[in-house]
């Protein structure tokens, strides 16, 4: 049997390899509304109500760094990642379940400090945390949390439902968190060499850290966008897809166009950059819309809205209309402010597999 490496076929080839192997154990599973292939499954309740369930897993040293991510935080992060996808179907979150893998370097109250925060923003999003697992790990802590959410036929948004003539938006802004990222390791890396240099560590290296709060906030504790979910509930809106921002707005709009059947085109001139990551991005002289497009990390909503609803969303000033979804014959294009057309299915997301 000849051995491949993973990085041969990235994640989402190795996620498809997978849904074949599990194929067989969907026969006879009519409640089961959608597999692998969105950001939650669904499964039905009743006639009418849905339920969707989803788990993230988040590894030391693959998603975070203890050096920079105070637990409080991470904790919280836990809860929003999961939240973001349970949004990503127009759902309402429920319930948590939590597993941790503990380095046994840890202490009781270090463990606190993460359950916290998870504690915390379970009781913003209003959720319960129902139980869990542990088990010590002999390499880096691995945190897994389970959700479900709520929602019913006529509210839920998969990644299939875009139609040519929807109008492509976002919420909130982007790159910050891509951006956070790169000032945490920046300074990470000054702090480790001034120890390795047996200088005298000062807190000052830290300190100016302050001016970037925004950008930092956003890596270590991202917020998921529940308003948006009520707000669309409150004004009857059924966005037709949507996807949280994980990957990246490239890899992200690649999964709608994929699923739906469709193209999309969006305009550089209208992506809402986070200007915090603009001048970061300045700083660091790196381009600030490679962050936005393939960065990632930055949770919030990317979905498709038939033309329809365009007046009920004009009030939202945290809602962006970036684009329109195509014909799938025009590909996946972006605009970019020379007015060049770039064929975003060249441009990749984060993949965790890829080197
Ligand atoms: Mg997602």
């Amino acid at each position: 049997m000849p051995y491949n490496a993973i990085s041969d076929i990235g994640e989402f080839g190795l996620i498809d390899r997978l849904a074949k192997l599990v194929e067989p154990t969907l026969a006879g599973t009519p409640a089961l509304v959608k597999g692998i292939g969105d950001d939650c499954a669904v499964y039905r309740m009743s006639e009418t109500s849905l339920q969707v369930a989803t788990t993230d897993l988040l590894a030391e040293q693959v998603h975070f760094d203890l050096l920079f991510s105070p637990l409080r935080l991470l904790g919280g992060k836990c809860i929003s990642v999961n939240v973001s996808d349970i949004c990503a179907m127009n759902a309402l979150p429920s319930y948590a379940l939590i597993s941790l893998a503990v380095p046994d370097s840890f202490t009781i109250e270090m463990v606190e400090e993460l359950y916290t925060g998870m504690s915390q923003a379970a009781s913003e999003y209003g959720l319960a945390i129902a139980g869990g697992d542990t088990s010590l790990s002999r390499s880096g802590l691995v945190v897994t949390v389970s959700m479900t959410g709520e929602t019913s036929d006529d509210r839920i948004s998969m990644r299939s439902g875009a139609q040519p003539g929807d109008l492509i938006c976002v919420t909130g802004t982007l790159g910050a968190a891509a951006a956070g990222l790169k000032v945490l390791i920046r300074e990470k890396h000054i702090m480790l060499d001034h120890l390795s240099g047996n200088e005298p560590y000062s807190m000052n290296i830290m300190a100016n850290l302050e001016e970037y709060r925004d950008a930092i906030g956003h890596q270590l504790l991202p917020v998921a966008r529940l308003d948006i979910i009520k707000f669309f509930l409150e004004k009857n809106i059924v966005p037709g897809a949507m996807i949280d921002i994980s990957d990246g707005i490239s890899s992200d709009l690649r999964h709608i166009c994929n699923s739906s059947g469709t193209g999309a085109i969006i305009h550089e001139s209208r992506i809402p950059i986070n200007s915090q990551a603009r001048d970061i991005a300045d700083e660091l002289q790196e381009d600030v819309i490679t962050w936005a497009l393939g960065g990632g990390e930055d949770y919030e909503l990317l979905f498709t809205l038939p033309p329809e609803f365009a007046c009920a969303i004009e009030e939202r000033k945290d809602i962006s209309v970036i684009g329109e979804i195509t014909e799938k014959e025009t590909g996946i294009l972006l605009t970019d402010i020379y007015g060049m057309t770039i064929n975003l299915s060249d441009l990749a997301g984060y993949d965790h597999f890829r080197r």
